[in-house]
């Protein structure tokens, strides 16, 4: 308890590194906070039957690895803010490509596991949730939180599972939360997650939240902070649709070119 607290409090009062990189740095350094602001689609290699349209603010390799775990698994909570800048960013690419006039955006959180909820003491994707709100609604994307899904049953712990092994795994793993009934008449749906990697988890909750939806002409969307990487690093999708590049300009250019913004802010 007290080796708890005076850590807490050495948290408070001492200097900090990048959790990218390990450099001295409130949160993450220029050049690590600069890795999350090159929106790329997400291209699982075993590319799920479903798996929705999904935009990743960068590459899940090198420093954001770190920077992710230890907001995650670490208790960072403070790296909320460049990680959900982060979000927004992908958030807003993702939904630019959406031909029409601007929609209200629902972002649903995926649910974590009550197991990992236990665990970390904490819902850090819904803590990225409401930072990528935060960061969106200045630049004219009317985004609120809709908690529409929830977790049903039990579910083993992915790790280590083929990305088979994980689909079968997640089957059944998500079901319509009767709470989140609140979203706005032709709000685009856009699923968030911190990581994507096999697909699975996006690819379950897309077809959930999707079943109900024939009617709608735009597809159940994704946006996440990084995605494991397809081809080498750098590789970035090319062929971006017209209507990304034009409402690029409404993209948060605090998130894209000036982390310090992001970590001033706090
Ligand atoms: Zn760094």
């Amino acid at each position: 308890m007290v080796g708890s607290l005076f850590g807490a409090l050495a948290d408070l009062v001492l200097p900090r590194t990048c959790a990218g990189c390990g450099v001295p740095a409130v949160m993450l350094c220029r050049a690590c906070a600069g890795l999350l602001a090159v929106p790329r689609l997400a291209e699982p290699r075993r590319f799920p039957w479903g798996f929705p349209p999904t935009v990743a603010a960068g590459a899940y390799a090198g420093p954001v690895r770190p920077a992710i775990l230890a907001f995650k698994e670490r208790g960072r909570a403070e790296l909320a803010v460049p990680l959900g800048a982060a979000l927004a960013l992908a958030v807003a690419v993702v939904v630019s490509a959406v031909p029409g006039p601007p929609r209200p955006v629902a972002l649903v959180p995926v649910p974590s596991s009550r197991e990992s909820l236990r665990v970390r003491g904490r819902d850090h994707v819904r803590e990225l949730t409401a930072r990528a709100v935060i960061e969106l609604r200045p630049f004219g994307i009317p985004a609120a939180e809709a908690r529409l899904l929830r977790r049903r049953g039990r579910v083993q712990d992915s790790a280590g599972l083929t990305a088979g092994q994980r689909r079968a795994n997640l089957a059944g793993t998500f079901e319509r939360s009767a709470a989140g009934s609140t979203v706005p008449a032709g709000a685009l749906l856009v699923l968030v997650d911190d990581v994507v990697t096999s697909g699975a988890t996006l690819t379950e909750a897309a077809a959930v939240l999707g079943a109900d939806r024939a009617g709608e002409a735009a597809p159940v969307l994704a946006a996440v902070v990084a995605a494991t990487p397809r081809a080498a690093p750098g590789h970035r999708c090319a062929g971006r649709p017209q209507a990304v590049r034009e409402r690029s300009s409404r993209v948060p250019r605090s998130t894209v070119g000036s982390p310090e913004e992001g970590l001033a802010s706090n």
